[in-house]
């Protein structure tokens, strides 16, 4: 190993490039004072790391050391040195024959270093040199004036020379590294047990407040979970009610509506009637004056008859003929009259009769009809009350199949019930939730496996099967919740069908259940696709090349392989659809209860019909058979009289055959005129009569009329009060739902549709609403809560056990160091102890040498502490007695640190030495001693010397002359040595 070449560029003096060739022998470099030798030395150590500006002669920045400019030449703005070493003896520790390390300053501070042209850190170059004999600590590099300062520097700074010639240094720093780990470790520690400390206050607290978190957020979910289901369930309930109630009103509505069309035609003829009765008054009035007027014109006639009557008295021979021919006058035209006046009446009763038969009959009809209507929704009420009773019983069987699991085989049913069997979870079918509208496509997928017991593990299925064989109680399938795996189906084929119109999902997507089944419920539903129809499962099975299973909404089933099972199965019954049959009956069994309710009230109506008309049909009734007993009656009286009519003309004719005509025409024309105005006057009476009857009828029908109307009105307005007690309720239900669907929003953020869809009320309504006033008691009594306290308690206690760890880490990394720092301390105290003995006896000899004569020797001031002692140097020059090194003379000081030097060179050889006119201050005799010395030691050390001294010149090998003939900037020459030695 030797320094082959320093190359310099910018470097102080040397603004141009020079190349110094070195070989291993003794080169010296020479020149006058100030042209730059020093620098070369300046140079090396620049390279070799020196951060010291002081130690390269500077005294601003280390830029100083860059070319600042001369009279002819401007500065320049970078400085490059380069050393390069032989190193095929592979001295330093890298496999090149050639080393080379350079170090370039930029005017801006900018340091770069390379070794081998490799762009490098100054630490790798301290690496490298670590323990070379070259580091910038070692003695190999002794610049001008230097040289004394081993002699003059303190005993403490005098052992880094034995440290570096030991070879402990690489020991020492990284003792130092450690220690300084160990302060850091040591720092760190205190800091984490300070935090831990800190921690430690806080994590007692946050726990509590943590753990009353959780019992409230378990609370709050089981509140939620209560809350909204029961709220869904309620929103259900009352949304129905509202739908049946409108339902309900519009039926009330359209009766209203009818009762007012049929009121207002019955007012009209109401009005009409009375309309009538007054046209009718007014006939009377007139009747009654004519009556009047007739009767008096009867009364004057009648006193002329009787004038003419007596006057005949006197004229007539057989008077008592005479008087017996006038009063058989008399009673023909009085009987006649009477006869007429009967017929007429007969005539009119008859018409009465005609009438009232008609209405009779009407009414009869309309009796008839609504009994028969009666009888019709009697029976559809007997229909009714047949099928509530049906509906009653159905509800009750599937209840009790639900509840004590009887749709399941005896075996299942078995393990199930027995609570000594651990570990069984429930059949699947019992475990999944499906909505409605899935049930039966997800009970075909599950077919018989909806019976299968979902448990722990296999030795749990097996217990189960020892149990079922001892008891003889049949067979059942196990699923161990450990060993079913998930199935599914392949991303592509989903992503292949998804599109297809009448593809819903996965089946296992469509059910809602705890995760921990996730992988029993992927197993069976995972692989299987539901579709709407027949037609898209066609399609999607053909699709997926009939690889995996499609079920249609309607329960038919593509199999895998494209084989299609499918028809209405007998006995659809599954612990699936169960639950949906039994809500679903009940909400029929409610339907038929309102029905029944209907039809009861229209019976009730129909009753109340038939009663007003049936007393109606019997007053007309009696009515009828007035009439008809009048008539009859009338038609006898009038036989009676046209018997007696007879009678009368009979016995007339025979009197007038014995009687000259003793009436005179005059006589006659009196008695005819006064039976005709008679007969005019009972005409007329008869009349008003019929007129009054008339009257009456029309104010009988006039009355009917105005029962009808009251009774209508009546109904009209309790139709009325049911149709706003309808409104009030249908007001209510819509108030009740507004508030229901407002606590779902603003307390649980959610809509209708999520809840029912998320949750399922699983208990009775009466138990759910006292356990949710329970729990939000339990809420009250909790009070407040640090929400953030779980995350914080969290957070806090992650830090807590890390930092725990740090200071386990910590705190055996310290053991690290301080058992690295002790290993160590004993290699150095060896090494120490060892180098610092032969550079001792070294010293001795060489001093001896170089002195011919005289002592000297080193001293370690701490002898017990070999690793932090002084070193002091004792030295005696022949004759001269043992002083202080400070007193001995400029040249004895230079001599005895040159022996040292010696010294330490021959206990640890070092590849090269650059010495800087160490030697400047010896005289003659002692340069040549000291050249003497350099030459015994050229074969193991490469010597650079800078000096002004001929006698030294002389021992060089090859020599380097510096001059500067430009003014300001260093040149290198080669100088012949012949010329020296001449
Ligand atoms: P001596 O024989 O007196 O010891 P020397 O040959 O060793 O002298 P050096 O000390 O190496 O001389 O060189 C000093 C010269 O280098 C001075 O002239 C100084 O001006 C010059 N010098 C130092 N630093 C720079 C720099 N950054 N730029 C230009 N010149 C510089």
């Amino acid at each position: 190993m030797f320094l082959k070449n320093i190359k310099m560029h910018g470097f102080k003096s040397f603004a141009d490039k020079i190349e110094i060739e070195l070989d291993k022998k003794i080169t010296g470099i020479v020149g006058p004072n100030g042209s730059g030798k020093s620098n070369v030395v300046d140079a090396v150590r620049w390279v070799l790391g020196e951060q010291s500006v002081k130690s390269l002669r500077g005294d601003g920045s280390m830029t100083d050391v860059i070319f600042s400019g001369s009279s002819t030449r401007n500065a320049l703005n970078v400085a490059s040195v380069t050393l390069v070493f032989d190193n095929s003896d592979n001295y330093l520790p890298l496999a090149f024959s050639e080393i080379s390390i350079r170090r370039r300053l930029y005017k801006d501070g900018t340091n770069e270093y390379y070794i081998n042209n490799e762009r490098c850190r100054l630490k790798d170059i301290n690496d490298l040199l670590m323990d070379s004999g070259f580091a910038k600590e070692s003695l190999n590099i002794i610049s001008q004036g230097q040289v004394d300062q081993i002699i003059l520097s303190k005993s403490s700074e005098r052992r880094t020379i034995i440290e570096e010639a030991a070879g402990v240094l690489k020991y020492k720093r990284r003792k130092e590294e450690s220690l300084r780990k160990l302060e850091k470790t040591h720092a760190n520690m205190e800091r984490v047990n300070d935090v831990i400390n800190e921690l430690e206050i806080q994590i007692g607290p946050l726990k509590e407040q943590k753990e009353k978190l959780e019992i409230y957020e378990k609370v709050v979910s089981e509140l939620e979970n209560l809350e909204v289901s029961l709220v869904a369930s309620d929103i259900t309930n009352i949304n129905y009610q509202y739908k049946e109630k409108k339902k309900e009103l519009d039926v009330v509505n359209e009766e209203l509506l009818k009762i007012m069309t049929t009121t207002t035609t019955n007012e009209v003829k109401i009005e009409e009637f009375k309309n009538n009765i007054d046209k009718i008054d007014k006939e009377i009035n007139e009747k009654q004056k004519e009556l009047l007027d007739i009767t008096s014109l009867v009364e004057k006639t009648n006193s002329q008859k009787n004038i003419i009557l007596e006057r005949q008295k006197y004229v007539v021979e057989d008077q008592k003929l005479h008087d017996n021919l006038v009063f058989l006058k008399e009673k023909k035209s009085k009987i006649t009259n009477e006869i007429e006046t009967n017929r007429f009446e007969i005539d009119l009763k008859e018409k009465e009769l005609k009438e009232v038969l008609e209405e009779f009959n009407k009414e009869n009809n309309d009796i008839q009809k609504n009994k028969q209507l009666k009888s019709n929704v009697e029976s559809e009420l007997y229909k009714k009350n047949r099928e509530l009773i049906y509906h009653k019983n159905k509800i009750d069987n599937l209840r009790d199949t639900i509840d004590n699991n009887s749709s399941l085989p005896s075996s299942v049913r078995n393990i199930l019930n027995n609570p000594k069997l651990v570990g069984i979870h429930n059949v699947i079918g019992k475990l999944i939730e499906v909505k409605e509208e899935y049930s039966i496509a997800i009970a075909t997928a599950l077919g018989q496996s909806a019976n299968n017991i979902v448990v722990d593990n296999e030795n749990i299925a097996k217990d189960a099967i020892n149990y079922l064989k001892e008891n003889n109680i049949g067979r059942a399938t196990f699923f161990p919740l450990n060993i079913i795996k998930p199935k599914g189906i392949e991303n592509n084929l989903i992503d292949m069908v998804k599109g297809i119109e009448g593809y819903l999902d996965v089946a296992s997507n469509l059910v809602k259940y705890d995760q921990k089944y996730h992988g029993i419920i992927s197993n069976q539903l995972g692989n299987v696709i539901i579709a709407k129809d027949v037609n898209s499962a066609n399609r999607i099975s053909k699709i997926i090349n009939y690889r995996y299973r499609v079920v249609t909404l309607d329960g038919e089933l593509f199999h895998v392989g494209g084989s299609i099972t499918g028809g209405k199965v007998q006995n659809n019954r599954n612990i699936i659809s169960d639950k949906y049959e039994l809500e679903s009956l009940i909400r029929e069994y409610s339907n038929i209860e309102l029905e029944i309710k209907k039809l009861e009230e229209k019976i009730n109506e129909i009753d109340h019909y038939l009663k007003v008309h049936e007393d109606k049909h019997y007053l007309i009734n009696k009515n009828k058979i007035t009439i008809e007993e009048y008539i009859k009656n009338k038609l006898n009286i009038t036989l009676d009289l046209e018997d007696n009519l007879n009678d009368a003309l009979l016995e007339m004719k025979s009197i007038d055959n014995i009687m000259n005509k003793s009436l005179s025409e005059e006589e006659e024309k009196v008695i005819n005129e006064y039976y005709e105005v008679v007969k005019k006057r009972d005409f007329i009476s008869n009349e008003l009569n019929e007129l009054l009857r008339n009257k009456n009828n029309l104010n009988d029908t006039l009355d009917e009329f105005e029962f009808v109307f009251k009774k209508e009105n009546s109904l009209y307005n309790s139709k009325s009060n049911i149709a706003k007690e309808l409104e009030i309720e249908i007001n209510r239900c819509d108030v009740k739902l507004d508030n229901l669907l407002m606590i779902l929003n603003e307390t649980y953020n959610t809509t209708y549709e999520n809840a029912t869809l998320k949750y399922k009320l699983e208990i009775p309504e009466k138990e759910a609403r006292s356990k949710i006033s329970r729990l939000k008691k339990e809420l009250n009594e909790i009070g407040v809560v640090n929400l953030a306290s779980k995350d914080e308690y969290d957070r806090i206690s992650t830090r807590y056990n890390f930092l725990i760890t740090q200071k386990e880490d910590l705190y055996n990394a310290e053991n690290t160091l301080l058992e690295i720092i002790k290993e160590m301390d004993v290699i150095m105290v060896k090494k120490l102890t060892e180098s610092f003995s032969v550079i001792n006896k070294n010293f001795q000899e060489t001093f001896k040498e170089l002195f011919r004569g005289g002592n000297a020797e080193l001293l370690l001031t701490d002898p017990s502490n070999i690793l932090e002692t002084g070193i002091e140097i004792v030295a005696c020059p022949p004759g001269k007695s043992l002083k202080s090194i400070t007193l001995l003379s400029g040249g004895e000081k230079t001599f005895t640190a040159i022996s040292l030097l010696f010294a330490i060179l021959k206990s640890r050889p070092v590849p090269f030495s650059i010495l800087d006119e160490v030697e400047a201050a010896l005289d003659e005799s002692n340069v040549s001693a000291f050249c003497q010395y350099l030459d015994k030691f050229k074969d193991q050390t490469q010597f650079i010397l800078i000096t002004h001294k001929k006698k030294t010149m002389e021992y060089m090998d090859t020599l380097y002359g510096v001059t500067m003939q430009e003014s300001g900037v260093s040149k290198l020459v080669s100088v012949k040595l012949e010329e020296i030695k001449e």
